[in-house]
């Protein structure tokens, strides 16, 4: 099976199995839109997520940024200081001290690093995927070079199959499951040993590189990277909307279509995104080759209004609703295990399962499918009371629209989930950093805020993101449900009940959880 229609992967809405055999699973002509969106049809098509300020034509700042954009070293300079932060990690969690607290791989990574890459995520996008060092590795490996435009890559360059392809980004979400599931068992962001931190590490980068040997570009980061459908979708809150072309008829009749097949200048677009047909900031990893390579100049790095990519994309992507509602189902799991009743259940369980310890593969995979499950039935019943006029949307149409609404407060609950960590230890990493230098000082237990302090500032942000997600749920419903019903008001109401509901119970659960790690 794969995931067809306003949910295809495919930036073109053009069904994989109607397009010409030659063409198909080709990615340039998959995310190039040579059919449905013609002259002054683009506009219209558009004009809800065509953003509106270009940061490269701003005064003095635009002339910098365009200069330091076109200049080829501009993506290895934002990954160079992660890169070496992230081999540091590796060595010191091999052959650093024992007491995660004290060594800096550990430290940094979960008291702080997870806590940046979400800040990031809500204020930006894909602001982590544009110095991400396990990318940048595999990419560098792939082309060859660190910086330079090369002709010829290194490994196989297969694209990835149809069949995978299809999937979209919710390979990702397994990936992430499995990942989570991972971490959880062996306790690595505890954190416990620092060597499993240095593992963990050093499985993702081998399995990011074999994909970049395998397949060409991007596939890792576009289908594979446990992190991108969590930054893809989350990530669709952010302010910055990504490189967008600045006039779409240029790009209708642009013959060489360079940003996607590279030029001298720059790379094909590595994650298959074309520019001229994105309608949000999901899918770019924010590499400015296109930038590059587009010889018209037609190329604009573009801010929109918070939440822009949430609300107003005219045809959403099924494998992100399938995304929201998986990664909510996992993150609603970690914060009922977190409680006292549930350990006891959790205890039998392993017990009955001969499993060791927390979590056993049943209850995770179980939780996590019945919170996605739970979702899914929350929006076939929104659907119910909605009465849908006759041709209206398919039932998974409705489910993703929906779906859509819960970004906000499911990027909100990741958050949370990390705020204990950041407040009870970030201050370790200061001390992790001098330890080897044989220097104690005492900030190492030294806490930023108490327990109920952090319970409130966790309440306020759950408290945000459903305002957030109440304001999405509205907008959506009312632009894209509302038409398709027989009951429009009735609809708008259903789905805020809903995303208030969902929202409201994963926020009362952080007050029992007292701050729990
Ligand atoms: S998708 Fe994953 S590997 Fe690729 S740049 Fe983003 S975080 Fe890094
Ligand atoms: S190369 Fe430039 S003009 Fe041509 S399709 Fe790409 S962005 Fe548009
Ligand atoms: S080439 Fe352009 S559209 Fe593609 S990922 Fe890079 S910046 Fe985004």
């Amino acid at each position: 099976m794969t995931l067809k229609q306003g949910s295809s992967p495919s930036q073109d809405g053009v069904v994989e199995s109607d397009r010409p055999i030659g063409l198909r699973n080709d990615p340039i002509s998959v995310a190039v839109n040579l059919h449905p969106f013609q002259g002054e049809k683009a506009k219209e098509h558009f004009k809800t997520t065509d953003p509106g300020v270009d940061v490269t034509r701003l005064p003095v700042i635009g002339k910098f940024l365009a200069r330091a954009m076109k200049d080829r070293k501009f993506q290895f300079l934002l990954i160079v200081p992660n890169q070496i932060i992230f081999w540091i990690v590796i060595a010191v969690g091999i052959f650093g001290v024992t007491d995660p607290g004290r060594n800096f791989g550990p430290a940094i990574t979960w008291y702080l690093w997870f806590c940046l890459v979400f800040v990031m995520m809500v204020v930006v996008g894909r602001a982590w995927c544009s110095m991400c060092p396990f990318g940048g590795f595999g990419e560098w490996i792939q082309r060859k070079t660190f910086f330079k435009r090369t002709q010829k890559a290194l490994g196989l360059g297969r694209k990835v199959p149809e069949s995978w392809a299809g999937y979209g980004l919710v390979i990702s979400v397994a990936t992430f499951i499995l990942l989570t599931f991972i971490e959880e068992y062996f306790n690595i962001a505890g954190p416990g040993a620092p060597i499993a931190t240095s593992f963990m590490v050093i499985g993702i980068v081998t399995t990011a590189l074999l994909s970049f040997l395998v397949f060409e570009r991007r596939s890792f980061c576009r289908y594979i990277c446990p992190l991108s459908s969590l930054i893809g979708s989350v990530g669709s809150m952010g302010m910055v909307s990504g490189f967008r072309t600045r006039d779409r008829e240029v790009c209708m009749s642009c013959q060489t279509k360079d940003c996607m097949r590279g030029s001298e200048d720059g790379f094909g677009c590595p994650w298959y995104t074309w520019p001229g047909s994105a309608d949000s900031n999901a899918l770019c990893g924010l590499c400015s080759e296109c930038y590059k390579s587009c010889p018209s100049d037609n190329i604009g790095l573009f801010v929109q209004a918070p939440l822009t990519s949430v609300i107003q994309p005219v045809k959403r992507r099924l494998d992100i609703g399938i995304a929201v509602a998986a990664l909510f189902g996992l993150v609603f799991y970690q914060q009922y295990n977190a409680l006292g009743w549930y350990g006891t259940i959790d205890d039998k369980l392993n017990s009955i399962l001969h499993w060791p310890h927390y979590p056993d593969p049943v209850a995770y995979l179980g939780g996590i499918g019945l919170g996605a499950l739970a979702v899914w039935a929350l929006t076939m019943l929104v659907r119910a009371i909605a009465k849908p006029l006759a041709g209206s949307s398919s039932k998974s149409s409705w489910f993703t629209t929906i779906a859509y609404a819960l970004i906000p407060i499911t990027g909100a609950d990741y958050f949370s989930r990390q705020l204990p960590k950041f407040f009870k230890h970030v201050t370790r990493v200061g001390s992790a950093i001098v330890h080897p230098l044989g220097m104690h000082p005492g900030i190492y237990n030294t806490r930023l805020l108490s327990d109920p302090s952090i319970v409130s500032v966790q309440l306020a942000v759950m408290g945000l993101g459903t305002a957030a997600s109440l304001y999405a749920a509205y907008r959506i419903s009312q632009r894209d449900l509302g038409p398709q019903s027989s009951r429009p008001r009735a609809v708008v109401t259903a789905t805020l009940v809903m995303v208030f509901a969902i929202s409201v119970l994963a926020t009362i659960v952080y007050m029992p959880m007292h701050a729990a790690s």
